[in-house]
């Protein structure tokens, strides 16, 4: 079967006119057509983010802008706390801790989530930064940002928060709910390509890029915003991502953000429902902390389920995160997913599962 319809949790599947502004001779970094292209995008992108000032474009996966966040706004020293749910946000400790930060760890049973008083509770007067996933692409959980920036608004560290699996997809008002450094990557609800990583500082953050003391050279910060302005980028970039990405990020703006995060939310139930009258649970062990864009649920011997469909029925779908393998399997719901995507993977998932 060569039709597959794509339930994946990044990357993700692209539409076509995604992937049709890849198919085309390379164009110059350096040149006006790309620069006007390059700051479209920075313009969308912060409308996305709902924040005033600059998104970044990096050229590297997610991991890099945390390494970015990290680089340029933390001293080895510093003590921050990290909120760990599960691998993604636990790679955000290791990165802390590989340079240098003293790093308190607030962790969550799996499939649960850290709350900000249990944060808060973890902080001193010392902390200089609070790490928070919004959505624990591992476990199928999501954090409440809102309420994290209420609770650090009033401290001297910064938010730092990865929405990798969540931007685009989630609502997070970037600077009306005191995020300090937000990231994300093109390739998952963003419907771009691998390869690119955004972020964006709050001048709280960018005032602490003064002060730090770590080295950084090709994720300096402030040398990709001092050309941001005119469109272009230290390094080569990703260019044809760039492009491909502009794309993406006009069409969510054309469905509307709004429009946007209901359907999430719309496909999500879908699944969730739709697996329950199965008798397959959740992962997550509250339902409202349930991710709506990576859908985490218990099944014993999962890897035959997820081969299954793929075999037969040409769904992909993801299987669980590192030690949850055999135990989970997970649903993607973000981006360019629709609900006959999400009807076919239920009459499947009933076929297999309901003999
Ligand atoms: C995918 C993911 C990452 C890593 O992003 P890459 O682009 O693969 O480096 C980080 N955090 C979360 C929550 C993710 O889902």
């Amino acid at each position: 079967m060569d039709k597959q319809i794509l339930l994946m949790t990044g990357p993700t599947g692209m539409p076509d006119r995604v992937i049709h502004a890849m198919n085309q001779q390379v164009i110059s970094h350096r040149g006006a057509d790309f620069s006007a292209i390059s700051k479209k995008l920075g313009e969308n992108l912060k409308t996305i983010f709902q924040t005033k000032n600059d998104v970044l474009t990096l050229t590297s996966s997610g991991t890099g802008a945390m390494e970015a966040a990290v680089q340029n706004c933390f001293t080895a020293g510093d003590e921050v706390v990290v909120a760990v749910l599960g691998v993604f946000s636990e790679r955000m400790a290791k990165i802390c801790e590989t340079y240098q930060l003293r790093v308190k760890r607030v962790c969550a049973a799996s499939g649960e989530v850290v709350t900000p008083s249990q944060v808060l509770a973890a902080m001193t007067p010392e902390t200089r930064g609070v790490f928070v996933v919004h959505n624990e692409s591992a476990t199928g959980v999501r954090s409440d940002i809102k309420a994290f920036g209420e609770a650090i608004a009033k401290t001297d560290a910064l938010l730092v928060v990865d929405s990798v699996s969540a931007m685009g997809a989630m609502e997070l008002r970037m600077d009306a709910w005191g995020a300090d450094i937000v990231f994300t990557s093109a390739q998952k609800a963003l419907m771009g390509p691998p390869g690119l990583a955004l972020i964006a500082l709050s001048d709280r953050a960018w005032a602490r890029t003064e002060t730090v003391k770590t080295p950084t050279f090709y994720f300096d910060l402030k040398a990709a915003r001092c050309i941001h302005q005119i469109g272009q980028h230290p390094w080569t970039p990703a260019v044809f991502s760039v492009l491909s990405l502009y794309e993406a990020t006009c069409m969510i703006l054309e469905e509307g953000l709004q429009a946007v995060y209901d359907r999430h939310i719309r496909l999500s139930n879908l699944v969730i429902d739709g697996m329950a009258e199965l008798g397959v649970p959740l992962y997550p062990k509250n339902r409202s902390d349930a991710s709506i864009t990576v859908n985490t649920f218990a099944l014993e011997n999962s890897p035959a389920f997820v081969k299954r469909l793929a075999q037969e029925y040409g769904i992909v779908i993801s299987g669980g995160q590192d030690d949850l393998n055999a135990t989970t399997f997970r649903v993607g719901t973000m981006g360019y997913v629709s609900e006959s995507d999400v009807v076919a993977f239920l009459h499947a998932a009933k076929q297999i599962l309901g003999a």
